[in-house]
């Protein structure tokens, strides 16, 4: 009998000793059944929107055809066939429930008021930190992609002057001429006081490793401000697999390409150029928590020849690399990323609107965090990273 209750002591203690947060969010579970989490702050991160003049842009790009694996979702949401929802063609039944959702996507992005605040009401969030929707303008042509970028974003700037409590942004800029996205950056943050910057992957197939873009790295590490690196399809090197099954999109090709770029920036050295480059990006991290282990051990210092990393790979997400929990509300997931790479490094996202809302709220609402986890992914660490007020 004293020695079951010595090995009970023990276990919890060890329990308490080994996993205090998980002991902490059980408390609060236990106590918080009934609490409600509507009035907690929540600051959505990756949410997005376009304007007139890119979607019309992108439907010439999509009627141009071409190669570039992102024609595919473009041609849904820029493109859909007028009456497609009349289902009058036997070909119209190929289209599944998804497939309608996206063709249904343009008047969303293309509202700031009355669509998206009303939905932000409705289900108590309370910020959107919008940016220009993939490709952004990296898909357009050199002077087309330098006028749009700054055409979104006085759009945004003006819109969040208009809703200052509700909105904030991240800047977008054509890293087809790096001089020109330099200078973009600097009026991005300092005359039009937007948030950070956006760029989706790769342009014109390559990636911010190549020296090329070094400009837009300084001017980001020089305006202390973070890069958010949101996915577009596969590039043209690694496409092919990606073409059958719609696997080039949000299920899987999104994720393997912005991986892929984050491994870059890492084993060619650029984040050791750049040591203080802030880099976010979305989808519980593109996947990158689950590898660290093996990424450490293959990817250590001097591990593989040419490879230029200082650092471990895990060692950039302590210094360089934050996540949001965009568009994967599994609260397991979240747990082993609180666990991998530290709460301070997680923020709140729903991928408005890709995403529907209410289950992306749910699940931060509900998630089993403490509640100073909980605080920090849903707003904390989002006005610490992109300088939002409080
Ligand atoms: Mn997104």
């Amino acid at each position: 009998m004293r020695r079951r209750t010595a090995l009970k002591n023990l276990s919890s203690l060890a329990a308490v000793a080994i996993a205090p947060d998980f002991v902490q969010a059980k408390e609060d579970r236990l106590l918080n059944t009934h609490t409600s989490k509507q009035s907690l702050r929540k600051i959505a991160t990756e949410e997005a929107f376009t304007i007139p003049e890119i979607a019309t842009a992108y439907k010439e790009i999509v009627h141009k055809g071409g190669t570039n694996l992102d024609l595919m979702v473009l041609k849904q949401i820029y493109d859909a066939p007028v009456g497609q929802s009349a289902g009058s063609s036997a070909k119209n039944n190929d289209v599944s429930n998804r497939d309608k959702q996206t063709q249904s996507m343009l008047p969303k992005l293309l509202d700031f008021d009355p669509i998206r605040l009303a939905d932000m009401d409705a289900n108590n969030v309370t910020m959107h930190l919008l940016s220009l929707t993939m490709p952004g303008v990296q898909i357009l042509e050199k002077s087309q992609a330098i006028d749009l970028a700054q055409l979104a974003n006085d759009r945004l700037s003006e819109v969040i002057k208009q809703h200052p409590t509700r909105f904030a942004g991240l800047a977008c800029f054509a890293p087809q001429d790096p001089a020109i996205a330099a200078k973009e950056m600097q009026r991005s943050i300092n005359n039009l006081k937007l948030n950070g910057f956006i760029v989706n992957s790769h342009t014109n197939n390559l990636y911010l490793d190549d020296p090329r873009f070094f400009p837009i790295l300084e001017a980001a590490e020089a305006l202390d401000a973070p890069i958010y690196i949101h996915p577009r399809a596969p590039s043209d090197g690694m496409a092919s697999p990606f073409r059958d099954y719609r696997i080039e999109g949000a299920a899987w090709g999104y994720g393997v390409e912005t991986s892929t770029h984050i491994l870059r920036l890492i084993f060619s050295g650029t984040l050791d150029r750049f040591p203080k480059l802030n880099i976010v990006i979305g989808h519980m991290g593109e996947a990158l928590p689950f590898w660290l282990w093996r990424l450490d051990f293959m990817g250590a210092p001097g591990a593989r020849a040419g490879r230029k990393n200082a650092l471990k790979p895990s060692e950039y997400f302590q210094r360089n690399i934050t996540i949001t929990t965009s568009g994967v509300e599994d609260p397991s997931a979240l747990r082993f990323c609180i666990d991998k790479i530290g709460v301070d490094r997680i923020m709140w996202a729903i991928d408005y609107p890709y995403q529907p809302t209410t289950p992306a709220v749910s699940f931060i609402e509900k998630a089993p965090l403490t509640e100073t986890e909980r605080e920090k992914i849903a707003h904390g660490n989002a006005e610490r990273i992109f300088k939002i007020k409080p």
